[in-house]
């Protein structure tokens, strides 16, 4: 497909972070189901809910976990889903080989006890945008998935996600009018740019188009390289590395 570079009209919008006062709380496990088979969302709730907000699908928690000699971990997780009015947050939680977060998911009974902080900020874009090429693989679908079932019905959503195999792929309930496109390789691949790319290819990126992208950190480098190769103006893309392969507790920041 011949592709021409993107040209984008409008001055690019206003990304202003909200501070939220920072708060640690225990929370319980009141459910827990899979999305699909290597995707854990655990639903949590509890009296120190209260006072809990997120503003962008994009917003992060920290998981806090207790390791050895008094040693705190803690893991970045998307608010999926939060109902003010049930007190309910559901974390999904992508399922590997190691680490303290994946393993305190696939142990977790209703009744446990799990402490979260923040979020700490969010980032809320204005004037709204309606046009979305969201981008990334399985620990950015829980960000890609609020953002298409927060969506309008005057947006329009291009996704295209790597997961290990079709049986990972997840169905949204969206207003929005969305075209998900799903590459498949196998987690040990996951730092693999490849199959993102060659989705990219066959992909206009239209005027007025936000560009966000998570995926493995070396993923994310190529695919901001690619997009950035299309004429994307700045401020009209986000990208972040939301893990590290072959290191814990990694992430790299690209804007
Ligand atoms: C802002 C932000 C939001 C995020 N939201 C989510 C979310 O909602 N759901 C989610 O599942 N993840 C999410 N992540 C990614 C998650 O924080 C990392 O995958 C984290 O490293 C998992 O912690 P762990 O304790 O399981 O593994 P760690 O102890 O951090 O790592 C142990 C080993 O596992 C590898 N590893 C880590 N993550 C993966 C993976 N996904 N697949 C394969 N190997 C891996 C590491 O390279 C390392 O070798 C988010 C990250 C960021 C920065």
């Amino acid at each position: 497909m011949t592709l021409t570079p993107t040209v984008n009209h409008s001055p690019p919008p206003q990304i202003d972070r909200v501070r939220h006062v920072l708060a640690r709380r225990t929370l319980s496990v009141v459910a827990i189901a899979h999305v699909t088979p290597a995707m854990l969302r655990i639903t949590l709730a509890g009296d120190e809910i209260a006072g809990f907000s997120s503003l962008s699908p994009d917003d992060h928690v920290k998981i806090i976990f207790s390791a050895e000699a008094d040693r705190e971990e803690r893991r970045d997780y998307t608010p999926r889903r939060f109902d003010a009015e049930t007190g309910r947050l559901d974390i999904d939680f992508a399922v590997h080989d190691a680490g303290p977060a994946t393993r305190w998911a696939v142990n977790a009974r209703v009744g446990d006890a799990l402490r979260i902080g923040g979020p700490r900020g969010s980032a809320v874009i204005s004037p709204e945008v309606k046009r979305w090429l969201l981008i990334g693989d399985e620990t950015a679908l829980p960000a890609i998935g609020r953002r298409i079932e927060e969506a309008a019905g005057d947006y329009v959503i291009t996704s295209l996600v790597a997961v290990a195999n079709p049986r990972e792929k997840q169905s949204f309930e969206t207003q929005a009018s969305l075209r998900d496109l799903w590459a498949f390789r196998p987690l040990s691949a996951a730092n693999d740019p490849a199959p993102l790319l060659d989705l990219l290819e066959t992909i206009t990126i239209e005027p007025d188009t936000f560009v966000w992208i998570a995926a493995e950190a070396s993923v994310t480098r190529a695919l901001r390289g690619e997009v950035e190769r299309r004429g994307l103006p700045q401020g009209w893309l986000r990208a972040a590395g939301y893990w590290v392969m072959g290191k814990a507790d990694a992430q790299e920041k690209f804007d």
